[in-house]
């Protein structure tokens, strides 16, 4: 390879082009190297550009121009970071290293051509503290974008769970749930709004989140979770979160997840207190939710907060666990609560995890289980 000559209004020494002009000592043989970092390619890069951050750069570039007399351009955001990118560059012994001007804003500006974005610029800007995470990083976010979540209940525990799943960029969320906002709601469940009390509570979730992210999808469902629609409502979700906190939702929620193979978030929360598990049918050493309970109890023996109370932020502070769950599922990072119960005590501010094994007996998911239909389990939750 050989120095490339400089194009008319160009001299062979700038240290400065312009974006057109780098485009045309690009296809003479020159090599444009973006020196943004890795997240904020995720946006683009310019047609032909190689990606090296700015901080590799002095030690990657013999990989890409083994010979130092090629003409070498760097580009970045706006401008600045190209132009020390460009003179350490001479400074190592690339005496034709110049700089884009304007950077790749400006290269977008004169409608040069763009290649490899994995996220369009209002998704790289709207996540870009995930972008900066090399654990989330553009094909994460994309992961999130397709994913659909599945929320039973857009009350106390779903209001955060929401919020959050949204706000991070989940590409669906389904809400199932009956109710309509009430007074007494506004307590804990802050999706919701005084202004928007009777209505259902599906639609003001949705006016909510859709406020917050109009990325996200929302899809209301304003049912009942029954034996009847179980399935239907859950099949196609990529993580299922239980913020219905009662038993006949709970052990629907277990039946149809485990013959659907869905993760399942479990929680309950109680006075000042509250639980967190994961129950994934995926996996093999994951418990059910009828190893933890394998029996509903008696509807005498099983208060909703209705009657018992609840510390507003508890729910709050639950949901938050759950959207935690669900998105490290989605992104397959961490270690995931399976087999592990945490418990949070609101009042001693303090939590302690359980270890919750597989019962090899379950009525749920042992081998000796036996599936007789969802309608059978909604009558034993109904029994008095
Ligand atoms: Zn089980």
């Amino acid at each position: 390879m050989v120095a490339v000559p400089a194009p008319a209004g160009t001299d062979a020494g700038a240290t400065e082009v312009t974006p057109e002009q780098a485009a045309a000592l690009l296809r003479s043989g020159a090599l444009l190297v973006d020196v943004r970092e890795d997240h904020e390619r995720a946006g683009g890069t310019p047609d032909g550009a190689v990606g090296i951050a700015r901080g590799l750069l002095a030690a990657r570039i013999a990989e890409f121009a083994p010979q130092r007399d090629r003409q070498i351009l760097a580009i970045c955001a706006t401008g600045q970071r190209s132009r020390l990118a460009a003179a350490e560059l001479r400074s190592v012994g690339y005496p034709h290293a110049a700089s884009v001007s304007g950077g790749f804003r400006a290269w977008q500006a004169a409608g040069l051509p763009v290649a490899g974005a994995l996220l369009d610029a209002d998704a790289a800007e709207r996540y870009s503290r995930h972008l900066l995470l090399p654990e989330v990083g553009a094909a994460g976010q994309v992961r999130l974008g397709q994913a659909r979540v599945a929320l039973i209940g857009a009350g106390g525990l779903g209001s955060p769970a929401a919020l959050y799943l949204a706000a991070a960029g989940v590409g669906t969320l389904t809400l199932v749930d009956d109710d309509k906002v009430d007074k007494s709601n506004l307590q804990r469940q802050v999706l919701h709004a005084d202004a928007r009390i009777g209505l259902a509570k599906t639609e003001s979730a949705r006016q909510t989140l859709s406020a917050l992210n109009p990325r996200t999808r929302i899809e209301g469902r304003e049912q009942r979770l029954r034996a009847a629609n179980v399935e239907d409502l859950l099949r196609g979700h990529d993580v299922v979160i239980d913020g219905a906190d009662n038993f006949p939702t709970r052990y629907l929620l277990s039946a149809a997840c485990l013959r659907l193979e869905l993760p399942l978030v479990y929680c309950a929360v109680y006075r000042f207190t509250g639980q967190v598990s994961v129950f994934d049918a995926r996996r093999d050493d994951s418990p059910c939710y009828r190893c933890l309970f394998p029996e509903p109890p008696s509807a005498a023996d099983a208060p909703n907060c209705a009657e018992a109370g609840v510390l507003g932020v508890l729910p709050g502070i639950i949901g938050l666990l759950q959207a935690n769950e669900a998105i490290k599922l989605i992104l397959g990072i961490g270690r995931p609560l399976v087999a592990r119960l945490l418990c949070f005590d609101a009042l001693a501010a303090s939590f302690r995890e359980l270890r919750l094994p597989r019962d090899p007996d379950c009525p749920g998911c042992g081998a000796e289980a036996v599936f007789s239909g969802y309608a059978d389990i909604e009558r034993i939750c109904s029994a008095p």
